[in-house]
């Protein structure tokens, strides 16, 4: 008999669990694995989560979600990485602030590492964003990373999507059913659990006791089967990322021809921070906050502020959340993915990448042989690493920071609430910046190059003046960086913008 998964909640989880699995484990094929999700139509999706990490086109092209699909029933734009405005200093204390997070790495292709020689002054005064990598230049002008000769997910410039998480999940579920998922509406009431502790069978409201060799538990926050039945504990970072509240709202844009910023933007604000999101209609908007720091009134003042007469007649919604994950994702037969799983504030879109990685894991672990506790170790070592890593790089965003305006970022700089994990990696930085060494590529999300644009963004000094003799190539190091500007003032030049190429994709035949 072929093997069973039941994936129980269908938002991007758990549709992006089911389309992918569908895939990799041959969902419509005789001696594949039959796949079954169940929703609940009355508990309903989140459907907030509209920016994404690059990893997004591997994950969607596998799952067959063409590109041209995405922009027309998601509402689609190119995304091209954060742009952070206010992070470094109060405002109003200094120079234009803002710094990004672009997906493009630099080049090395002959060898040379830019990053010393851009410390040690050879890039000029510019940023490192902007010096090691045309993308900055040609995102801020709004273009997008391609032209629209190039095929579904390829571009010269690296980047992901933003979309209405909505309309995602609803296409997500389409393709996973084109691909042999069955979809079943109904509640999950209550969870059986065997014997051997592990999942027995889940009981329905309508339809009777379902039952899988694998059950995925994609319910959200109300982790229904990983924590509720299983009681697996969850493990809070609120002593570290102190963020806990959201308001959302969306906007429609002042007129048609306003220009699709091709960054998630993130605002710092007295007590947390607000992204801009803007897809090809509307713009999504939120304010991330520490209840523990404002208050409800004050932070929908704020983002009232921020988004002015365009929000009026926009109602905000509210979302509570806890950051942190389970040390155990995977126990016996039973796997939580999505919000589940954990979650962190939005800061750098890591909901929806947890989610790729660990359909990923499943599909390459899935225990054709009957040995979860195998399966489950190296998969559970695997996220601890990745969240407690994920953890750590959003805390830096704080933690480095000279703002002073508020007891949210005296107490973000306060050692206690860093973890002794980014200690070391910052002590680590104090005299060489992140290399390949910090990381494990197997497993860390952010690599260096996302390290770096942070640190030296947020103007972390990285101290190499006791070495400095040891860098011999400055003149090849100045001659890549104006090689750089080059391709940046070319591809500000040549590529359409991030509007012109999704109405292209809307048109096209
Ligand atoms: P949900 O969307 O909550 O889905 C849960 C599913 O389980 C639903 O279908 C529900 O009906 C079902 N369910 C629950 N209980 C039962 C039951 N008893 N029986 C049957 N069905 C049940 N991530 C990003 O990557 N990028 C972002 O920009 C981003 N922004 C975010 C902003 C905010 C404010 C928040 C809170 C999150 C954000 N995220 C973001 C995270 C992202 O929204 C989630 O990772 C993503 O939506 C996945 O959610 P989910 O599918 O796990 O849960």
């Amino acid at each position: 008999m072929s093997k069973r998964i039941l994936i129980v909640g269908g938002g991007t989880a758990g549709w992006l669990t089911a389309g992918y699995l569908a895939r990799r484990l041959s969902a419509d094929l005789p001696g594949g694995v039959s796949i079954q999700l169940v929703e609940s139509s009355e508990i309903g999706i989140l459907g907030v989560g509209e920016g994404t990490f690059p990893t997004i086109r591997q994950t969607l092209a596998t799952i067959g979600v063409s590109e041209v699909d995405l922009i027309r029933k998601c509402g689609a734009s190119f995304k091209q990485g954060a742009k952070f405005a206010h992070w470094r200093f109060t405002p109003g204390t200094a120079g234009p602030d803002h710094y990004t997070h672009p997906f493009q790495i630099a080049p090395s292709d002959d060898g040379l590492d830019l990053l010393p020689y851009w410390l040690l002054g050879h890039g000029g005064t510019a940023n490192w964003d902007e010096v090691c990598s045309p993308q900055k230049k040609a995102a801020d002008a709004h273009r997008a990373p391609k032209l629209p000769s190039h095929p579904d997910y390829v571009a010269p410039l690296n980047y992901a999507f933003h979309f209405d998480a909505v309309a995602l999940a609803a296409l997500l579920r389409d393709k996973a059913v084109e691909h042999g998922v069955s979809h079943l509406v109904d509640r999950v009431t209550e969870v059986i659990i065997g014997d051997d502790g592990a999942i027995a069978g889940v009981d329905t409201e309508q339809s009777g006791r379902l039952t899988a060799d694998l059950y995925i538990d994609c319910s959200g926050f109300r982790a229904e089967l990983i924590g509720k039945a299983l009681g697996i504990p969850y493990r809070s970072c609120r002593d570290v990322l102190f963020c806990d509240t959201a308001l959302a709202l969306q906007v429609p844009y002042r007129s048609a021809q306003e220009p699709i910023v091709s960054y998630t933007v993130a605002t710092a604000q007295e007590a947390g921070w607000m992204w801009d999101i803007g897809l090809d209609r509307r713009r999504g908007i939120g304010h991330v906050f520490s209840s523990a720091h404002t208050d409800d009134t004050r932070a929908e003042e704020l983002l009232r502020a921020y988004v002015g007469p365009a929000g009026a007649d926009h109602d905000v919604r509210k979302i509570r959340f806890e950051a942190g994950y389970r040390e155990i994702n995977w126990h016996k037969n039973c796997v939580a993915i999505g919000l589940s799983s954990g979650f962190f504030e939005p800061l750098e879109a890591t909901g929806i990448v947890f989610a790729e990685v660990a359909a990923g894991m499943v599909a390459n672990l899935f225990p054709w042989g009957g040995d979860w506790e195998t399966s489950a170790r190296q998969f559970n070592a695997n996220m601890l690493r990745r969240y407690d890593r994920a953890r750590d790089f959003i805390k830096l965003h704080y933690c480095i920071s000279e703002r002073r305006d508020s007891d949210f970022w005296h107490d973000n700089v306060a050692a206690a609430s860093i973890p002794d994990s980014l200690h070391e990696l910052l002590e680590r930085w104090r005299f060489r910046p992140p290399t390949e060494i910090d990381i494990d590529s197997n497993v860390d999300i952010f690599t260096e190059a996302s390290w770096q644009y942070v640190l030296y963004g947020m103007g972390w000094k990285t101290d190499l003046s006791a070495r400095a003799g040891a860098y011999r190539y400055a003149t090849d190091a100045r001659r890549a960086f104006a090689e750089i500007d080059r391709q940046a003032a070319f591809a500000v030049a040549n590529l359409p913008s991030n509007r012109q190429l999704i109405d292209y994709a809307r048109q096209r035949p």
